[in-house]
């Protein structure tokens, strides 16, 4: 796995628990999220906040798929947010969630919290392979989170639907089996549930 040195402390660092921190003024410092939630601690006054790593665990989908999830606490401000996800590649990739809550309280609290979340989103399959290529299943709802594709030219978004990749225009041929019907669509941000 890609792992970086923390500037303040040393330690070998997963390129993803590290957060680039600092001004155009005086310069950025590359900070594992020890080091980087203890600084916010320090600006936002909150003298009890206690940095905790959590183990990565896997979890089995509602197609009996296994799923190794990461997790990271980065405070902001007075809140923490905390995020699992899979990896590829050594980076956040597929299966994404995320918790926010108060640094005072406890964090395994929170992360009992996101477990359940992420429990309750892994027993919905929302897609199927099919001999027409990927489909959506009978509950007929399409959970996904908006990336960007970088393999295309224009902006065009890459949505993860399982925790899966489909392309823009796979999503589009997906939507095309319901030609003639309506649909809802609605944003979350990834603290809420869907
Ligand atoms: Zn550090």
């Amino acid at each position: 796995m890609q792992s970086i040195s923390c500037e303040a402390c040393g330690q070998a660092t997963p390129a993803y628990d590290i957060v680039n921190c600092g001004s155009m003024d005086s310069g950025y410092r590359q900070l594992c999220g020890r080091c980087f939630n203890a600084k916010v601690a320090r600006l936002a006054g909150l003298q009890d906040f206690e940095h905790v790593s959590f183990e990565p665990i896997g979890m089995t989908d509602a197609s009996g798929g296994t799923h190794d999830f990461h997790f990271r606490a980065h405070l902001f401000g007075a809140m923490i947010a905390l995020d699992a996800f899979e990896l590829r590649e050594s980076h956040p990739a597929g299966y994404q969630f995320q918790a926010i809550g108060d640094p005072q309280d406890d964090l395994l609290a929170l992360l009992g919290r996101l477990i359940e979340k992420m429990r309750r989103a892994l027993a919905i399959r929302h897609v199927e392979d099919s001999a027409l290529g990927l489909q959506v299943t009978d509950h007929r709802t399409v959970r996904a989170r908006i990336d960007c594709d970088l393999d295309e030219d224009d902006r065009v978004p890459l949505v993860v639907i399982d925790g899966r990749e489909v392309s823009w225009a796979d999503f589009g041929r997906m939507v095309m089996a319901f030609e003639g019907w309506q649909f809802k669509l609605e944003f979350r941000d990834m603290s809420e549930e869907l």
